[in-house]
C-alpha cells in the first residue's frame, strides 16, 4: 500500500478543536512539512524583508487577511512537495488560491466539536513557550523541556470568543466554496479521543491513494 498525502491537506477548525494535535500526527506519519499562518508570514518576510509593514499585527495579534493570503502564495511558490496546512485556508479567497495552486489536489479536514467542549479545552490547555506549537503535556512544567507552562494570551475568555466568532463566519464562506464537489472536505468529530480522530483522518486521506 503506497500511502501518500494529497498535494495539500488543510486542517481547519475552531480554536481548541485539536488542529495541532492532528497535524503533528499527520507529520509523524507522512513526514510532510506543516505550514501554519505564522510560518508563512515568517517565510514571506525572509524572502522579502521589505514587506514588513504589510504584516503589521492588530491588537489581537492578527495580520490582515489579504496579507496572510500573500504570505501563503509566496511560500507555496517555493514548495513543491506535499504539505499539511494548519489553520489555513483562513477564508474563502485563500481556499480559491490554494485550489488554483494545487490544480485541485487538495483535501480539507474540518474539525468539529461542540462549543462547550471547545471552551472546556480552552480553559484547561497550557502551552510551553519553548516547545510551541508542539502541544504541551504536564501540569505546571513542560514534560519535554522542563520549562514553565502558561496559558495562551489569546485563550483568555474574551479573546477566545472573538476567535470563535471570526472562525465561524469565515468557515461558512469556506464551506460554501468547498461545496464544490471537486474539493473533498471531510468532517471529523473531535469530541472523542485524539487517537480516534487521527485514525479517521488517516482512513479518509491515506489508503485510498
Ligand atoms: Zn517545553
Amino acid at each position: 500500500m503506497t500511502n501518500r498525502l494529497p498535494r495539500m491537506t488543510c486542517v481547519i477548525g475552531p480554536p481548541a478543536a485539536g488542529k495541532t494535535t492532528l497535524t503533528t500526527y499527520l507529520h509523524n506519519q507522512f513526514h510532510s512539512p506543516v505550514l501554519r499562518p505564522r510560518d508563512a508570514i515568517a517565510f514571506a518576510l525572509q524572502q522579502d524583508p521589505g514587506l514588513g509593514s504589510l504584516f503589521a499585527r492588530d491588537n489581537r495579534g492578527w495580520v490582515l487577511d489579504p496579507a496572510l493570503g500573500l504570505a501563503l502564495r509566496i511560500t507555496l511558490a517555493r514548495l513543491d512537495e506535499p504539505v499539511i496546512l494548519e489553520g489555513l485556508p483562513w477564508d474563502a479567497f485563500q481556499l480559491a488560491d490554494l485550489h488554483q495552486h494545487t490544480r485541485g489536489e487538495l483535501t480539507i479536514l474540518r474539525l468539529r466539536a461542540p462549543t462547550a467542549i471547545l471552551h472546556q479545552r480552552r480553559s484547561q490547555r497550557m502551552f510551553c513557550a519553548t516547545c510551541y506549537p508542539k502541544p504541551a503535556t504536564g501540569e505546571a512544567t513542560c514534560q519535554s523541556c522542563g520549562g514553565p507552562l502558561t496559558t495562551r494570551a489569546d485563550d483568555d475568555h474574551e479573546a477566545f470568543h472573538d476567535r470563535l466568532d471570526t472562525h465561524r463566519s469565515n468557515a461558512a464562506a469556506i464551506q460554501h466554496l468547498a461545496a464544490d464537489p471537486r474539493i473533498p472536505a471531510i468532517d471529523l468529530d473531535t469530541d472523542q479521543p485524539a487517537s480516534r480522530v487521527a485514525t479517521e483522518a488517516f482512513t479518509a486521506i491515506g489508503p485510498s491513494r
